[in-house]
Formats: C-alpha cells, structure tokens, sequence
C-alpha cells in the first residue's frame, strides 16, 4: 500500500529530529497500533586502547552474583542458550512461549542488558524485537555497530506475566545464565538499561536520573546505565531524556574509540 502524505511527513519529521538531536543519533519508531507495553565474571581482561572511565566504588559482584555455581562454569555459548531455552528454574518458565537467551556476537565489546522479554521476544525468542528494541537497535545503529557485533539479553530470560518488573528471586535464579554470558563475552562495556538492570549492577538507592551517565563497574568491566528505551518511547517528544541517553552513548563511544 501507498504511504499517505502524513505518514511520509511524519517520517521525515522523525528524521529531521534525529539528525538535530545527535548529528548521526537516533530516532523514534513509530507508534505502532499492537504496542505491548514493555517490562516497563571476568576470565581475564580484554587490553583496550581507549582510556579507562572513573570506577565506581567497586562491588566485587553484582548484587546476586552470590547465586553462582560454586564450581568453575565451564559452559559454552551452545550448552548457555541450550539450557535456557529448557529451564524451569522459576516460575516464569510456566508463563513463556520461548524462552529468550540473547543474541549477537559472543566477542562483542559492547553489551546491553535489558529488564526482561516483553510480548513480542515471548513470541520470538529473541530479545528487543518489539517497539523498545526496534528504538534499540535504533541507538546501536546511531552508535556506528551493526546489530551483530554486539551482545543484547537481559537479566531474566523469560517474560514475567504483564511485563511486570521480574522479582528478585526470579533474577537471582537466572543470574548464573547472564554471569556466564558476561564472562564469556569479556565486553570492554555493558549499557543496562534502566532501573531493574541497573539495580543489580550498580547497587544501591539512587534514581536512574542520578546514575545514569556514570560509569560503574561490575568485575572490572565497566557498566554504563541509560535510560530504557520504553521509558524513551513513553515521553516521545522529550528531547531533553533523548539527549541524555544519547549522551550516555557517546561516552561508551568514546570508550570503544568510536566517534
Ligand atoms: N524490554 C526489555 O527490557 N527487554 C526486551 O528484550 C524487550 C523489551
Ligand atoms: Fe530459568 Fe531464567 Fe526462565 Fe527463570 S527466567 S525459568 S531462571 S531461564
């Protein structure tokens, strides 16, 4: 079918934004009619040539880490996305379609960490495909990556019913998932994005507002909390929260030596 004028206007609108707001940033999707409302261990260092960032007061883990396996996790990326896809180690196992493990390239540099799959990832398997991951993919185009050289999951695999904000215990549980996936990973950054990811990266009682911009550290790596792209798409037209999240992306730039 044709577009109609306003559709194409709309789109252009849309992209005149993005260029003001970032010279090369990103750029909202546009609103779709289905929207799902969205979920509102370091093996050794990777040398980078780009400056280390200020460390946050470092925790030696996160704040579940206490829930890795003892032993040495010898697991690969395979026998990873294998036993997630079969896991039932809480509740959220009897509520999903598929489970979603992540996606991307198990040597990225760059990592994201997001809260937990919404309808859309239910139903794929795959993380960040609805709206907020549409933005997403969006922000790591912007960021001059191509969706395949980074690394995108999340801190709970399966979808926690109506997208609420998964537990603690539901977290803790599939913490050892992630923590491989970090150590196998070795990213010279992770970006969480918003408070639930954060939370479990960068403890403590700050507000997103306070944290994000800062690097913290998580076992040497440093972590780099944003804004999540749903809370982006819930203030569309608020430039000033784009700009800090662009903002926060052009420091990891900097980092990974990107301009
Ligand atoms: N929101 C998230 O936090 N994760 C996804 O995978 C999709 C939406
Ligand atoms: Fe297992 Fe994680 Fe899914 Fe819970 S959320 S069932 S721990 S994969």
């Amino acid at each position: 079918m044709k577009k109609s004028a306003a559709e194409i206007l709309a789109g252009l609108r849309d992209h005149v934004d993005f260029l003001e707001e970032a010279g090369a940033g990103f750029v909202l999707a546009k609103a779709r009619k289905d929207v799902p409302a969205d979920a509102g261990t370091q093996s050794g260092p990777k040398t980078s040539k780009a400056p280390s960032p200020p460390r946050a007061a470092a925790p030696s883990s996160g704040a579940a880490a206490g829930n890795l396996p003892q032993e040495p996790d010898n697991r690969t990326p395979t026998e990873i996305e294998s036993q997630v896809r079969a896991c039932r180690l809480c509740r959220l196992h009897k509520l999903r379609t598929n489970a979603v493990p992540g996606e991307g390239d198990w040597s990225a540099e760059l990592m994201f960490i997001g809260e937990g799959p919404g309808r859309d990832e239910d139903l794929q398997g795959r993380p960040f495909v609805g709206r907020a991951g549409q933005l997403l993919r969006k922000i790591i185009a912007a960021m001059k990556f191509r969706e395949d050289e980074v690394y995108i999951t999340n801190v709970v695999k399966c979808r926690p019913p109506e997208n609420r904000v998964p537990c603690r215990d539901e977290v803790e549980a599939c913490w050892p998932y992630l923590a491989r996936q970090i150590e196998l990973i070795r990213p010279k950054v992770i970006v969480t994005l918003g408070k639930t990811p954060t939370e479990y990266f960068v403890p403590g009682r700050a507000a997103m507002g306070d944290l994000r911009g800062k690097f913290g550290d998580y076992k040497g790596i440093p972590i780099m909390p944003t804004f999540h792209p749903s809370y982006l798409i819930r203030n569309e037209g608020n430039r000033k929260i784009r700009r800090m999240v662009w903002d926060d992306m052009q420091k990891v730039m900097a980092l990974l030596g990107k301009k």
